[in-house]
C-alpha cells in the first residue's frame, strides 16, 4: 500500500484552501478597489470643477467674452495672471483649465517645454460632449496635452443660456493609478500577513496533532513489537481530546497485553515471565536497601496419582483451588506464581514472619477439601525455603530453594524445609 503521510494531507487541506481564499480576494478586491477610487475621484473633480466654475461666475458681474485674445467676464479679463486656476492647483494640486469654446485660455496644464497649454484645444469627444449637449463629462482617459486624466468638464453660460466654454479640472492618471497600487499593495500586504499568521497557526496545530499521533503510533508499535516495558508520553494521556482518548486506550491495551502475558490463564496467578521480573526486582530492592526477603518453591505431592484417580479436571480444580488460597495467603506479603505444572513459587518481600505466614499457608492447605463430582480430594504440599543472601543471585536463590525442595520430598513431603 502507498504510502500517504497525514501531516502532507492536512497541510494540503490548510494550503489549498487559503491560497484559494488569496487568489479570490486578488480577483475581487482590486476591481472593487479600482472602482471605488475612480468613483471617489470622480466625485471630488465633480465638486471642484463646480467650484471653479462658481468662482469664475463670481470674478466680475456681467458675461463671458473674448476681447482681443483675452477672455474676460464682463468685460473685465478674467483672473489676472492665471490666479483662478492656479489656485486650484495650489490648493488641491489638480490641474484646471477654463476654455473659450474648445480653446484652452487658462491652464495649469504645461507643455513639454515648461509654458502652459494656452491655446491649444480640448479633443473633439470633449467639445461634442460639453459644447454640443451643454452637460457635464467625466472621463477617465481624457487626453490633454499628450497626457492622459481623469478630467471633469462642466460648461460655462452665458446669460442668455449659450455655451460659450467649459471649465476643466483633472487628475493625471498616472497619479490615480499610483493610488489604486499603494492602496492594493497595503490591502495585498496586510491578507497576505493575516493568511501567514493563519498558516502558521494552522500548520503548527497540524504538525503538533500529527506528533501526538506519531507519538502513538511509535508506542503501538513498540507494542505490537512487543516491547511491552515502553511508556506513552503522559501529556498525550492528560489530553482531553479524541488523541487523549486514544492514547489512553493504547495504554490500556497495553495494560491488558501485559496481564495477558504475565497471567497464567488456568490459576489467575503470575506467570514464570511476570515471577522472573518480580524475582528480580527483589533482588535489586535488595542489594540498594539490604533488607532479605524469601524465596519458597512448593509442589502438590503425589499430583500425578491424583490426575490419575479423579481425572485431569479434577486436577485442574485443585490447581485453581489451591490458587485461591495461595493469593489470599500472600496478600499483603508479596506475590504468587505458576512456576512450572503443579509447581508454585512463592516471594515473600521481608524475611520477618515468612516462614510463619508460609506454615499458616500450609495448614490451610492440609484443611483444605475439594469438592469434584461428589468426591472429596484432599491435597498436601512440601515447600523449599531459601532466604537472600548477599553472595546470592536470582538463580542461585532459586536453586537452593528448589534443593530445600527437594530433600522435603525425599523426607516424607508434606513439609516445608528451611536452610
Ligand atoms: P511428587 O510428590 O514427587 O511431586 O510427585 P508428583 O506426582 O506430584 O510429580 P510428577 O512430576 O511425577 O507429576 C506431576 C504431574 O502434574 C504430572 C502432570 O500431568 C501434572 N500436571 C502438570 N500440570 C498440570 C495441569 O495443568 N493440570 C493437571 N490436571 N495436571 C497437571
Ligand atoms: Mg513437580
Ligand atoms: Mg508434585
Amino acid at each position: 500500500m502507498k504510502r500517504k503521510s497525514i501531516r502532507f494531507a492536512i497541510n494540503e487541506l490548510v494550503i489549498l484552501p487559503l491560497v484559494c481564499l488569496g487568489v479570490l480576494m486578488l480577483i475581487v478586491s482590486v476591481p472593487v478597489i479600482y472602482g471605488a477610487i475612480v468613483s471617489e475621484t470622480e466625485e471630488g473633480l465633480r465638486n471642484l470643477s463646480h467650484v471653479l466654475l462658481e468662482k469664475c461666475n463670481a470674478a466680475e458681474e456681467g458675461d463671458y467674452s473674448l476681447e482681443n485674445g483675452v477672455l474676460c467676464k464682463g468685460g473685465v479679463p478674467l483672473g489676472e495672471d492665471q490666479y483662478i486656476v492656479d489656485s486650484v492647483k495650489e490648493i488641491s494640486g489638480i490641474d484646471a483649465t477654463v476654455f473659450w469654446g474648445d480653446t484652452r485660455m487658462l491652464t495649469t496644464v504645461r507643455m513639454e517645454n515648461g509654458e502652459r497649454a494656452v491655446g491649444t484645444k480640448a479633443s473633439r469627444e470633449v467639445t461634442d460632449k460639453v459644447l454640443g449637449n451643454g452637460e457635464d463629462y467625466f472621463s477617465s482617459r481624457a487626453l490633454v496635452n499628450d497626457a492622459y486624466y481623469y478630467g471633469y468638464y462642466t460648461p460655462i453660460e452665458n446669460s442668455d443660456g449659450t455655451i460659450v466654454g467649459m471649465v476643466f479640472v483633472g487628475k493625471s492618471r498616472e497619479r490615480v493609478v499610483n493610488t489604486i497600487f499603494h492602496v492594493v499593495l497595503r490591502v495585498l500586504i496586510a491578507a497576505a500577513a493575516v493568511m501567514a499568521a493563519a498558516l502558521f497557526l494552522s500548520l503548527r496545530y497540524a504538525g503538533r496533532m500529527v506528533g501526538s499521533l506519531s507519538k502513538i503510533r511509535e508506542f503501538l508499535g513498540n507494542v505490537s513489537q512487543g516491547r511491552l516495558e515502553c511508556e506513552i508520553d503522559g501529556k498525550l494521556i492528560a489530553r482531553p481530546d479524541e488523541i487523549g482518548e486514544m492514547a489512553r486506550s493504547a495504554q490500556m491495551l497495553q495494560k491488558s497485553i501485559l496481564k495477558l502475558v504475565g497471567t497464567d490463564p488456568l490459576t489467575g496467578l503470575y506467570n514464570r515471565r511476570n515471577c522472573t521480573e518480580a524475582l528480580e526486582r527483589a533482588m535489586h530492592k535488595y542489594r540498594e536497601s539490604g533488607k532479605k526477603y524469601l524465596v519458597v518453591i512448593g509442589d502438590i505431592d503425589n499430583f500425578k496419582r491424583l490426575n490419575d484417580t479423579y481425572g485431569h479436571p479434577a486436577g485442574d480444580q485443585v490447581l485453581r483451588e489451591l490458587s485461591q488460597i495461595f493469593q489470599t495467603s500472600m496478600q499483603g506479603k508479596g506475590v504468587a506464581a505458576r512456576w512450572g505444572g503443579e509447581e508454585f513459587l512463592f516471594l515473600y518481600d521481608e524475611e520477618e514472619g515468612a516462614l510463619q505466614a508460609l506454615d499458616d499457608m500450609m495448614q490451610r492447605i492440609r484443611g483444605l477439601q475439594i469438592c469434584y463430582r461428589e468426591q472429596k480430594i484432599k491435597v498436601t504440599m512440601t515447600f523449599g525455603a531459601a532466604v537472600c543472601g548477599e553472595a546470592d543471585t536470582t538463580e542461585s536463590l532459586i536453586r537452593r530453594a528448589d534443593d530445600r525442595l527437594y530433600d522435603g520430598k525425599a523426607n516424607g513431603k508434606d513439609r516445608i524445609v528451611c536452610e
